[in-house]
């Protein structure tokens, strides 16, 4: 026995390639036909009621209330990283033996074609940087071609901008296209966004609050990361264009964003860390991490039409990131800024060098220049009917962790 892998000892039967090996465990939020709102566990195909499990008796020497029958994960989050540690092993320990698990298993086993997914977080803040060289570079030089690609400040600190989080949404719901103001040629006109777009990001979920007034160092803020998300900040680019000097950011980004159902712990992507590119020229000591590493998270944006033509329209990684999650904590909270838990951070649209490891059409058309094929159909923007999946992976020999879909269609 001893000598079998964790997934060898897995009771439930999950495939090698499954997002949601006994490694991952993430936590989501779901109901089903006859089942209310509640955090759950994705494991294969099948989902742990992780509320019907606290009845039964499991977590009460940690938990004291049920903290799982809520509509959200903010409760749970709240109670701190030993206790989303010790759930994890919990489910890990129950998974892999039989006389715990067998006789629970009817009562706190859902399947997850059953379920459906909702919002698993209730979002307080959300801030968006732009931590990513390659696609930083690649705007630049669309929109600035005379000049840097970079801005001065670029390489100094992790760029940023506050969104809005009462438009997060999660998968299978659906987009509308956003009407505003652009100019077309010369003329300033109202309608439909003409040029809308995707944005390929890793979100992560704040865990843990900073007092107002109180910096996070560096080199203790991923205590202040719960887990990640896969995030699609759609993106209205002739909306944007026209209003983002001199404030940034708009209503070319606020019509919508879309978070993956399931929130994978930072706890569980420590496997799959690896050192961050080297940054030239060094920066402010408050900036200076002792190692700076990210995730080798494979991410995936596909396309599928109305028409039910689809193609894998890129594939990027998180590895790229030129500014770490922690950098773009410390640097968010320096000026004493407080975090809540429960607040979303997108790094960014992640791109790679590579043209099909671009993370947003906007590059991978270069402004629309150039078409992708989708099946025999063409774009360079989304049409209506467009859905746009994202997916993202880790793996480590034989050891599988991913996000599952993010599937969300224009209307
Ligand atoms: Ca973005």
């Amino acid at each position: 026995m001893s000598d079998k892998t964790l997934h060898q000892r897995c009771i439930l039967e999950v495939d090698s390639n499954s997002d949601f090996s006994i490694y991952n465990l993430p936590y989501g939020i779901y109901a089903t036909a006859h089942k209310s709102k509640r955090a759950g566990i994705a494991i294969g195909n099948y989902i742990i009621d992780l509320s019907e499990l606290y009845d039964t008796g499991y977590f009460k020497e940690k938990i004291k209330q049920n903290v799982f029958t809520g509509e959200f994960l903010n409760d749970f989050i709240a109670l701190g990283k030993d206790v989303w540690s010790y759930v994890r092993q919990s489910i890990q320990i129950l998974l892999t033996d039989e006389s715990l698990f067998l006789p629970l298993k009817e009562k706190i086993i859902d399947i997850q074609r059953d379920a459906t997914m909702y919002l698993p977080i209730q979002i307080g803040d959300y801030t968006d940087f732009y931590s990513s060289e390659e696609h930083a570079s690649n705007v630049g030089k669309m929109f600035r071609p005379n000049g840097d690609p970079l801005m001065p400040n670029w390489k100094h600190m992790p760029i940023a901008y506050h969104g809005r989080s009462s438009s997060i949404i999660t998968t299978g719901q659906s987009v509308k296209r956003p009407h505003g103001q652009y100019l077309k040629g010369e003329e300033i006109v109202f309608g439909a966004s003409q040029t809308l777009d995707i944005e390929l990001e890793l979100g992560y979920i704040i865990g843990k609050e900073n007092k107002l007034g109180e910096p996070v160092p560096v080199n203790h803020a991923s205590a202040f990361v719960f887990g990640c998300v896969l995030l699609n900040d759609f993106s209205a680019r002739d909306i944007q264009r026209w209003e983002y000097q001199p404030l940034g950011p708009f209503l070319g980004k606020n019509f919508g964003t879309a978070i993956s159902p399931w929130v994978i712990t930072y706890e569980a992507l420590q496997t799959f860390s690896v050192a961050a590119p080297e940054q030239t020229p060094s920066v402010l000591p408050y900036l200076a991490q002792t190692d700076r590493n990210n995730f080798d998270i494979e991410l995936h944006f596909d396309i599928e039409t109305k028409n039910k033509q689809a193609a894998n329209v890129a594939i990027s990684n998180s590895k790229y990131l030129y500014w770490t999650i922690e950098q773009q904590i410390a640097h968010h909270t320096v000026n004493g800024c407080n975090l809540r838990v429960g607040d979303l951070f997108g790094t960014g649209t992640i791109s790679g060098k590579e043209k099909n490891s671009f993370g947003s059409l906007l590059e991978l058309t270069w402004n629309g220049k150039e078409k992708i094929k989708i099946g025999d159909e063409e774009r360079t923007f989304l049409q209506d009917g467009d859905t746009t999946i994202l997916k993202g992976y880790c793996r480590k020999g034989d050891i599988r962790i991913g996000f599952g879909e993010l599937r969300n269609t224009i209307i």
